[in-house]
């Protein structure tokens, strides 16, 4: 719990860092302003105290007092106009920034505990709510704050007695009002959760429009955004009936203390010579700077403390994180990675149970340098046994030992550094086919040249150039060209070991073919591949192909082994063959 409040708080001081000169200029020139706003009732107060000739006063000292005020405007102006925009903007930038930084720190599996809809919420939807409830109030309350402050002196000033009574009187609806904040923050972190799951439908939705389009399915989408969106407007109709209600509490209470001070006021009047005319116009204006606060700062309080209810959830999301404190480190295989007694089971997300058992007491020795094909039907395990020894699968039993070490001993970096995982599921960013093939590091031109030609990308790259963009999610290219820059962004990065799966399952069969092929050829790294079509001419270039039947080893061996055997491969080869 204490780790909690740590992120929370260090998300708050991205507001501050570096940003405290704008945030004291902002709030001076919010000081000034409400001395300039003070000023007005005196000089009131002196005017119609000169022309009833109730006091002795002086003209000039008068005009000089007028032009001092726009000046004290002036400045406040010039410092809204630079200092607070700056401050307000400086410091979204910056929370958003750490907040983006750490979700990159993440590791696959802390990231994917959340929907990713939340984390773009807390980087749209809610800060833009926290800027405008809470950075953007920070001096307005403050100036709130010094009007009161200063009327209850100046109202002091000219009668005491009066002044301590109407602050009493004002304090009693400011308790009242003040207590209705957590409801508020309840709602405003229920509507952000809202706000996440609409953006996700729309996700969804936009990432399978031509889906839809093709499938004619727009009825249902409409359907299922008008949910989505139905959820958001009740929990925002919710929010804001509460904050209606803190504001009618508030502006109700406002004048029941605005009269009963102005009553007294006249009260007094009776029996007291000091207060002049000039007084009691001077206290009815000033008396409107203690009712201020009553009726502005309760909602505009709860709203902050609100929206900085969006901080402690951002941050207890950053926090939610187990740290790994894995040391070990992976250098070059020297002999093999072995599988000891390994078994696993997914958990299912909702009900937190554990599924059927998806690999079952697995034990294998991938040797260095050689070449291992993982064959099996649909949902036998494969495509687990990839994401297991990647270790994207936490709580299996058993070991995954590299040259020896335990994979869970070793950090996430080391694992990617030693591992190059390439998946069915193509992702290319909107960039051009050299930044999705580099990922932004540094290859030399001969590294660069060598993946292109070993991912059969030679054509397109000699098409369209290198440079060539290659639109959302490569859009600009077609389902193969998308999955051979996923294989040549895995080849280049010289990784010791290669889990491929299913890979070539958009090529068609001479590309996969070629592919497939320059994979193999690699020397003196590791590979272990899931086919997605049994070719014979891969599967015998293999050194071991290994078959899974319902999360276990049903049988292990060189293709010519497998087919004397006449066993479950031979019967799913000549299945495929047919
Ligand atoms: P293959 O790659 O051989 O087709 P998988 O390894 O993907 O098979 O799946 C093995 C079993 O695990 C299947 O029964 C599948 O339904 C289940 N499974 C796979 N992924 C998940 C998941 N994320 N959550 C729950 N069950 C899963
Ligand atoms: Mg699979």
């Amino acid at each position: 719990m204490k780790k909690q409040i740590s992120k929370a708080r260090i998300l708050r001081n991205k507001f501050y860092d570096n940003n405290k000169l704008n945030l004291i200029m902002a709030i001076m020139g919010t000081t000034v302003l409400s001395m300039a706003i003070l000023c007005v009732p005196y000089l009131m107060q002196q005017i119609i105290d000169l022309i009833a000739g109730t006091s002795k006063g002086d003209w000039s000292h008068l005009l000089l007092i007028g032009i001092a005020i726009i000046f004290m405007e002036l400045f406040s102006g010039i410092c809204t106009y630079y200092f607070r925009t700056s401050f307000s903007t400086k410091a979204v930038a910056q929370y958003r920034n750490y907040a983006f930084s750490e979700f990159l720190n993440k590791n696959i599996q802390g990231f994917h505990k959340k929907n990713s809809s939340t984390y773009m919420s807390a980087l749209v939807n809610d800060i833009s709510s926290i800027k405008e409830k809470y950075l953007d109030m920070i001096p307005i309350i403050s100036q709130i704050l010094i009007c009161c402050f200063g009327a209850i002196v100046m109202m002091a000033s000219y009668n005491i007695k009066l002044t301590i009574i109407a602050v009493i009187i004002s304090l009693i609806p400011l308790i009242a009002s003040l207590m209705s904040g957590k409801k508020l923050s309840n709602a405003e972190v229920s509507l952000s959760e809202k706000n996440s799951g609409y953006i996700a439908v729309l996700k969804d939705i936009f990432g399978g429009f031509s889906t839809i389009k093709s499938f004619k399915s727009e009825t249902a989408f409409n359907i299922i955004h008008h949910k989505q969106c139905e959820n958001v407007r009740k929990s925002q109709k919710n929010r804001e009936k509460i904050l209606e209600k803190v504001n009618y509490t508030a502006a109700i209470s406002g004048y029941i203390t605005l009269f009963s001070i102005l009553f007294a006021c006249v009260l007094f009047s009776f029996y007291d010579d000091t207060i002049t005319a000039g007084t009691i116009i001077a206290f009815s204006q000033l008396i409107n700077y203690l009712i201020d606060p009553v009726t502005n700062l309760p909602p505009m309080l709860a709203d902050a403390k609100a929206s900085l209810s969006l901080v402690d959830k951002l941050g207890n999301i950053l926090d939610n994180e187990e740290n790994q404190e894995a040391s070990g480190k992976l250098v070059k295989l020297n002999d093999s990675i072995k599988l000891r007694n390994v078994s696993y089971s997914y958990v299912d997300k909702l009900s937190k149970d554990t599924t059927e058992i998806s690999l079952n007491n697995i034990n294998l020795d991938l040797k260095r340098g050689k070449c291992y094909v993982i064959v099996g039907a649909s949902g036998s395990g494969k495509s687990t046994l990839l994401k297991l020894i990647m270790q994207m699968l936490n709580s299996y039993t058993g070991e995954v030992l590299y040259d020896g070490i335990d994979l869970r001993n070793v950090s996430d970096d080391e694992v990617y550094k030693s591992f190059a995982y390439i998946q069915q599921e193509t992702v290319i960013f909107d960039t051009s086919i050299l930044n999705n093939i580099t990922m932004y590091q540094n290859f030399s031109k001969d590294e660069i040249d060598t993946v292109i030609k070993q991912s059969g990308l030679t054509d397109l790259v000699n098409q369209r150039g290198i440079d060539y963009r290659c639109g959302e999610n490569g859009s600009f290219l077609s389902g193969g060209e998308k999955q051979r820059i996923s294989i040549a962004r895995s080849l280049i990065r010289h990784a010791n070991v290669i889990l491929a799966d299913e890979i070539t399952a958009s090529l068609d069969a001479k590309t996969s073919f070629y592919v497939m092929s320059s994979i193999i050829a690699l020397k003196d790294i590791t590979r272990v591949l899931i086919l997605h079509d049994l070719d014979k001419n891969i599967l015998e270039q293999a050194d071991e192909i290994i078959t899974l039947k319902n999360g276990c080893i049903k049988e292990k061996g060189t293709f010519k082994d497998l087919i004397d055997n006449k066993g479950y491969f031979y019967s799913l080869f000549t299945i495929s063959s047919n």
